[in-house]
This record gives C-alpha cells, sequence and structure tokens, in this order.
C-alpha cells in the first residue's frame, strides 16, 4: 500500500540565543505535529517534542539517530512552548514529550514551561529517575534495563514490545512489579516493527488474556509520521 499523505504541522525552529541557562535548554531531535500512532491515545492529534539522548541500548530502536545528545541543537523551553501553544492552536489535543530517553534530563523546567499549555504527556523507557510533572506516563520497559520503581508507581499505560516469548513473561513481572507499589496501569502489548512472530505473539497472547490490549505503531502501518 503507498502511504498516505498526511499534512503534519511543520513548526518553525528557533534556536536557543547561547545565553540561556544550561537547565532551560535541551538537545532536540524534531518537533511536528501529527497523530499519536501507539497506546491507548492512538489516533488523537498530538504535539510531539523528540529529545536527543539515550543510552539504553535497545536492539531493535528505530531512533537511533537520537542516541547521540552532542549532534541535535539545543533549544530554549521558552521556545518548545511557544511551538506546542503554536499546535495547540491548530488542533493538537496534548504534548507528548518523547526520545531517545528524555529522562535522561532534569525535565522539570520543560514541564514550568509548557504548563498551561496543554496535557503533557510522556513516554519513557523508566530506566532514569522522573522529574517534571505529566498528566499520561507511558512506560515501555526495557528486559536488558529494568525501570525505576517509582516510574512503575507513576505510569498510567505499561507498553511492551514483544519480539520473542520472553517477553511476555517479563511483561507480567512489570505487572506483579506496578502492582507491589499499587498502581494498576493500562496493559499494552506492542509487537516489534517488522517481526511477524512477534506480532503473532502477541496477538495470541491479548486473545487469551483479557486484561491486555494491543497497541499498534499505527502511524507506521498508515505510513503518517
Ligand atoms: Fe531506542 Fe527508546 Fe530503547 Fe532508547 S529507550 S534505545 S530511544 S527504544
Amino acid at each position: 500500500m503507498a502511504p498516505l499523505s498526511f499534512q503534519h504541522q511543520p513548526i518553525p525552529t528557533l534556536k536557543a540565543s547561547g545565553n540561556e541557562a544550561p537547565l532551560s535548554t535541551l538537545p532536540v531531535v524534531e518537533t511536528f505535529h501529527s497523530l499519536q500512532g501507539e497506546g491507548l491515545h492512538s489516533g488523537r492529534s498530538a504535539f510531539f517534542l523528540r529529545l536527543a539522548g539515550c543510552t539504553v541500548g535497545c536492539p531493535w530502536c528505530d531512533t537511533k539517530h537520537s542516541w547521540p545528545e552532542a549532534q541535535h541543537p539545543r533549544l530554549a523551553v521558552a521556545e518548545l512552548a511557544r511551538q506546542a501553544q503554536q499546535a495547540r492552536d491548530h488542533g493538537a489535543a496534548f504534548v507528548v514529550v518523547t526520545g531517545g530517553e528524555p529522562l535522561q534530563h532534569n525535565l522539570a523546567p520543560l514541564c514550568e514551561a509548557l504548563s498551561g499549555v496543554a496535557p503533557l504527556h510522556l513516554e519513557t523507557s523508566g530506566v532514569d529517575p522522573l522529574s517534571g510533572h505529566f498528566d499520561w506516563i507511558t512506560l515501555s520497559p526495557k528486559r536488558h534495563r529494568p525501570p525505576q520503581p517509582e516510574l512503575l508507581a507513576a505510569c498510567h499505560e505499561l507498553k511492551v514490545v514483544v519480539a520473542e516469548p520472553a517477553d511476555l513473561a517479563f511483561a507480567e513481572t512489570m505487572v506483579a512489579e506496578a502492582s507491589r507499589e499499587l498502581n494498576r496501569p493500562h496493559l499494552l502489548l506492542q509487537p516489534a516493527w517488522d517481526n511477524p512472530h512477534g506480532l503473532a505473539q502477541a496477538i495470541a497472547y491479548v486473545q487469551a488474556h483479557p486484561a491486555w490490549r494491543l497497541s499498534l505503531q499505527s502511524h507506521k502501518w498508515l505510513g503518517v509520521r
């Protein structure tokens, strides 16, 4: 199927002036207005803020270009808030802070700058301590780098990528650990992209375990950003 034509809102970018305090700038890979493709909020209009920097090292990572923090420009959080407001004015329902691994940075100044602009969503592996305040936290834990307990306690959805059977056992371990933290997040299994075995395992598991639901990377299936 040919990719669909989808007009995301381009956001003109201003770089930090160079006079900013270090905490008020962040390394940014890209910002764009599109649809959330994954998880419980899939299909909704969202403004994405992809921060640079990740040392988690997932072999299947589809954003490896985001790993080297120094290769991306630092932007002022005030500029990011301006872009988010512009996207909000054009219909974005919420802002998604993603990466890379966004919690490699102190996100408190960003959250403060974005406060009142739109609901704030975070997508994280949970490897680093939580900073900032978010309305929705998607925890996507990794078997080779288990998450911090505070993220298991705070997440609203637990989204586990399924590439092989061991990922299903890991998913249930994460549920048990979240439960020990007195949290009952929404549970999603997401097949690893371009992995027919992972897809079949995730579908079969969700079919047999009604607490879980399938999360598809619908933006990739549809050919939108
Ligand atoms: Fe890629 Fe995310 Fe894993 Fe980092 S945590 S390597 S960005 S999938």
